[in-house]
């Protein structure tokens, strides 16, 4: 690794005004369980790094007074997945916070750097898509706010300006008779997923579909949402036809790549799958179908 210049700045301003001062040469450090990685492969710009953690109110699990949650950038994967309340409400989210990497991992690795690092593999992105999550980017100035998806540009590659800096995590609140489901595929424990697929599912007064968003992760240059779901399916029950219509759709709208961990052929299959499984995990928590 090469040697680099360390900065812990306590306020934003402070972050930001640093990486203003050389943006090419400069990034952002979170949990470094991704970063420091790169840094030892020449994968990010090895001059600068700017630490994160202890800039002052990036961290915490904070209820909205309108419903739904705040989870700053900063906040780490052990935090999440123990959380008494994102359990009950969002236990796709802890379930995917809960297999990144082993616990050592999880005490470093952020829920902002996952979604910063941009990979298609990453666990927690696929239910953060599937629940309708918003982001929080700072640019020094104003926070504004963007639907997740459009926080990402490709493998690896986010679109925000070199010098922003994502500050929360925003969850919806559930909506009634909801329910959502996170499913992951690995080779072994400690393995980045093959594939993972997540489901958010809200029912009507009679058990039927009224929204329902499919997310699937590992099968795509960007974590992605399966197109046309919610139309087919309104208004149905989540029976077996439902199951199927999901688990075809999934298939189809996977487009892998082939590489060390499974083949493009195999990644599709399995995106069907857990996508199907995920929907009938979502429907038992929305108390309706399958
Ligand atoms: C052994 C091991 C196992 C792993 N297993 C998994 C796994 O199973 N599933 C999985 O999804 N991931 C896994 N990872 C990857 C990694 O742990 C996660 O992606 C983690 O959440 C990254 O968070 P971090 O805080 O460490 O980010 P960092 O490494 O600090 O940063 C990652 C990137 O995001 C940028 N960044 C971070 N925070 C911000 C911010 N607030 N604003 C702007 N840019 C920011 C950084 O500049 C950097 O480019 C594993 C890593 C290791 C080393």
């Amino acid at each position: 690794m090469h040697d680099f210049s360390y900065h812990t700045p306590a306020t934003l301003a402070e972050a930001i005004a640093l990486m203003q001062a050389d943006p090419a040469n400069s990034c952002y450090l979170a949990g470094g369980t991704d970063l420091y990685l790169a840094l030892e492969h020449g994968a990010a710009p090895a001059g600068v790094v700017i630490d994160l953690k202890g800039v002052a109110g990036l961290e915490g699990i904070v209820a909205l007074p309108e419903g739904g949650w705040r989870i700053g950038a900063l906040t780490r994967m052990a935090d999440i997945e123990h959380h008494a309340e994102l359990q009950r409400d969002y236990p796709s989210l802890c379930a995917a916070a809960e297999v990144v990497g082993g616990p050592p991992i999880r005490n470093r690795a952020t829920l902002g750097g996952n979604l910063c690092n941009a990979s298609p593999a990453a666990d927690t992105s696929t239910p953060l898509l599937a629940l309708g999550t918003t982001v929080a980017v700072s640019d020094g100035e104003q926070e504004r706010t963007l639907p997740l998806a459009e926080l990402w540009r490709g493998p690896r590659q986010t679109t925000l300006a070199p010098s922003a800096v994502l500050t929360a995590i925003m969850l919806p609140p559930p909506a009634p008779r909801s329910g959502n489901a996170f499913q992951r595929l690995t080779r072994s424990a400690m393995d980045i997923a093959v594939v993972n697929a997540a489901v958010c599912l809200a029912l009507d007064e009679a058990g039927r579909v009224a929204s329902l968003r499919v997310a699937l992760g590992s099968v795509a240059p960007v974590v992605v949402l399966v197109e046309g779901l919610e139309s087919a399916l309104a208004g149905k029950p989540v029976d077996e036809a439902a199951c199927e219509q999901v688990r075809s759709r999934a298939q189809t709208a996977a487009r892998p790549i082939g590489d060390v961990r499974a083949s493009a052929a195999y990644r599709a299959e399995m995106a069907g799958t857990l996508a199907m499984r995920a929907l009938q995990d979502a429907a038992a928590m929305a108390g309706g179908g399958s």
